[in-house]
């Protein structure tokens, strides 16, 4: 009887170490699972596919509108031309009214200069990864980093740049920036362009406020939009 008590004394004891040894190894798992995926593996929506395709009507070239939500259609279209002074190129419809803005900025004494006009797809995509990285150097963890990527850089597919019908518009000294964002602000919509991204906007728009940024909508529009102070969303969607 004595020595069947001790049989059953060992087997709990034995029972007990396989027991304690499984909720180690299950602990050791679970710990080592919640740590690799972080740390090996990339971000896999980094690139999140626009909702709809952009209707683009060759009669309304102008109006197109894209976005976040509304990429590049495959049919569209553009002729472009290098402008003289930078190695840039624009849509060649948008260029008389971009040289009549330039030669009235100039006779004021300013010193505008197109710094990125129409971008290539593969343009657009070395962008957005150049921001996310100077992000990630910043400090940002990998999901920060690409959500706020989003918000300076469109996704390939979906910006304007790559329609030829944007500018960005700088000073080629780099002290009149104050300046020209202010005189843009007040008569781009006399050129047919207007401030795709304004402040104030950022929900609408999906993009952070960009003093520089000039779309080219013609002149009826532009002025429009420039009474209402709606964004183009708004404009075309209402
Ligand atoms: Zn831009």
């Amino acid at each position: 009887m004595r020595r069947f008590l001790t049989l059953r004394l060992i087997l709990i004891f034995a029972a007990g170490i396989v027991l304690a040894f499984g909720i180690a190894l299950s602990a050791r798992i679970a710990l080592s699972a919640g740590i690799v995926p972080d740390m090996a593996f990339p971000d896999i929506s980094f690139y999140s596919a626009p909702a709809q395709e952009a209707v683009y009507e060759p009669e309304k070239w102008n109006l197109i509108l894209v976005n976040s939500d509304h990429c590049i259609p495959d049919n569209y279209y553009v002729e472009l031309i290098r402008l003289e002074n930078g190695g840039t190129e624009v849509d060649m419809r948008i260029l008389p009214d971009l040289q009549n803005m330039f030669d009235d900025m100039r006779q004021q004494g300013l010193d505008p200069v197109v710094g990125e006009g129409y971008r290539t797809n593969r343009e657009q995509k070395k962008m957005l990864w150049n921001k996310r990285f100077e992000l990630l150097r910043q400090g940002y963890s990998c999901h920060e980093a690409a959500a706020m990527a989003k918000e300076w850089v469109a996704e390939p597919g979906t910006s304007e740049h790559e329609l030829g019908l944007a500018v960005d518009i700088n000073s080629i000294s780099g002290e009149q920036e104050f300046d020209i964002y202010r005189w843009l602000a007040d008569n781009a919509h006399r050129y047919g362009f207007i401030l795709r991204y304004p402040e104030g906007k950022e929900a609408i728009t999906g993009i952070a406020y960009e003093p520089w940024h000039y779309r080219y909508v013609g002149k009826a529009t532009a002025e429009e939009i420039y009474d209402t102070g709606l964004t183009l969303e708004e404009y075309l969607v209402p």
